[in-house]
């Protein structure tokens, strides 16, 4: 007989675990399967491994850095790949054994396997039937495949994490997070890095000035950024592939990566069976309650037509689990100003309305910049440059949104955005006593519009 349960969620990541675990503490009867590790994209292939990483690839310019504060660092000093990655792996053991426990304590039951729907209540997990009153679908992302010739040679965000040879010269292509972020991390480890994106400047959607700030301090460092420039094909003689570009060029590395963006991973859930109904994009629809087309099944995160960060997806599950199982009052997520960042070098962060997002919604603006050399790196000699931004509506003074690029730019854009989730206008900002010396303070030192 099948084992039945009030909830059951397929995929443990970030949704999926905070909905289980809360649905399980209002009292009811949980399973979760997950065919991988505990913790989905964000512990195991993304935002966690991905940081570790960033860490890394800064000491690269700390080491150069200390030598303007005094200190005799060495002129060469030697990077060790294979360590990282066994560093990485044990980090993210240890949390997917946090997980196992989180869920453990709650209740929540764990059934390793690959769940498929066999009908709108039940389950069949590599071959084990459960049935459900409510199913919940929390499966995530998986990265999109380039369609070019010899695409099956590219490496994923996925692959990339347990390569075992020290990267040397690596092609990206993509101009979104991923591709950004890695070309940190390559290019921090001491690789050649060159950038494929195929619009005209990398990063749509973020700050135009932003993103050109980006691309001016990655070309300092030495990325070959080449815009306007995508795959045609690519080859693999022995270790070295060989990327062919639509301007005409080869280009030869040890590591081409492909960050093109992810696709929800619906493959095999047998969705039909559920009567379960994806848009255009392959995104499962779902109502404001998270609920699909089938009314016992619902789904949020990476799988639907949301953002796609965890916070987002653990405040859906959070909000799920709530409304579902406790006499709580209805929990919403709150979608508005969500503060984001890029752990590029220097890093980006964002809150709010770009100018050209503004501009777009008719709002009438006034827009506060300020580019300048941190005060680290007048001594450390380092030729980089913050850049901020802040743009504000002339009709009622309110901050519509805020854009750095420079050293801490995602922790103190953390703070900048509960200001503006509370409706903070530019008077607000100005009486805010500044704190010195730092670059935040900057955001509240902005008096001329430019
Ligand atoms: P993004 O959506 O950020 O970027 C995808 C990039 O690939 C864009 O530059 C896009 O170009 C380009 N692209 C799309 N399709 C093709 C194609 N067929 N050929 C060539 N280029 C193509 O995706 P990522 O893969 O970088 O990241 C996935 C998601 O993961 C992000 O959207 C983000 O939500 C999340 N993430 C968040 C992070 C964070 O918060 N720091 C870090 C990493 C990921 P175009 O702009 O022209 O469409």
């Amino acid at each position: 007989m099948s084992k039945h349960y009030d909830f059951f969620v397929i995929g443990a990541g970030s949704g999926g675990v905070r909905a289980a675990r809360i649905a399980a503490t209002h009292g009811a009867k949980v399973g979760v399967a997950e065919a991988s590790d505990l913790g989905g994209t964000c512990v195991n292939l993304g935002c966690v491994p991905k940081k570790l990483m960033a860490y890394a690839a800064d000491y690269h310019s700390h080491f150069e850095d200390a030598k303007g504060f005094g200190w005799d660092t060495p002129d060469h000093v030697e990077f060790d790949w294979q360590k990282l990655i066994e560093r990485k792996d044990a980090e993210i053991s240890r949390l997917n054994g946090i997980y196992n426990k989180i869920l453990g304590n709650a209740g929540v039951e764990i059934i390793k396997g690959y769940a498929s729907f066999v009908d709108k209540n039940t389950l069949d997990i590599d071959g084990q039937r459960v049935t459900a009153d409510k199913i919940l679908i929390a499966v995530g992302a998986t990265p999109r495949w380039p369609t070019v010739e010899g695409a099956e040679l590219f490496l994923t965000s996925d692959q990339i994490f347990h390569w075992k040879e020290t990267p040397r010269r690596a092609v990206i292509v993509g101009g979104g997070y991923i591709a950004v972020e890695f070309a940190h991390i390559l290019r921090g480890i001491g690789a050649h890095v060159t950038l494929l994106y195929r619009g005209e400047l990398f990063l749509r959607g973020f700050d135009r000035e932003l993103a050109l700030a980006l691309r001016d301090e990655m070309t300092k460092q030495g990325v070959d950024l080449r815009f306007n420039t995508d795959v045609k094909k690519i080859e693999k003689n022995g270790p070295i592939y060989s990327v062919h570009t639509t301007q005409g060029d080869i280009l030869e590395c040890d590591l081409p990566l492909a960050a093109i963006g992810r696709v929800p991973k619906t493959e095999g859930l047998n969705l039909d069976n559920a009567g379960v109904k994806l848009n255009a994009r392959g995104q499962i629809i779902v109502n404001e309650d998270y609920q699909t087309s089938s009314d016992s099944i619902y789904a949020l995160g990476d799988v639907t037509d949301t953002y796609n960060l965890t916070p987002v997806a653990i405040q859906e599950g959070h909000a799920l689990a709530d409304n579902l199982f406790s006499d709580f009052a209805r929990r919403e997520v709150n979608y508005k100003n969500i503060a984001t960042a890029v752990f590029s070098d220097p890093p980006l962060s964002t809150v709010g309305l770009t100018e050209e997002e503004a501009l777009a919604k008719g709002y009438e603006i006034e827009i506060f910049k300020s580019t300048f050399k941190p005060m680290k790196h007048t001594l450390s000699g380092r030729d980089e440059k913050t850049f901020m931004k802040l743009i504000v509506d002339k009709e009622t003074d309110r901050v519509l949104g805020i854009h750095m690029m420079g050293l801490d730019a995602p922790e103190i854009m953390q703070g900048f955005a509960v200001a503006l989730n509370c409706g903070a206008t530019k008077a607000e900002f100005d009486r805010t006593m500044a704190m010195h010396p730092t670059s935040a303070e900057e955001f509240v030192t902005m008096r001329t519009p430019s």
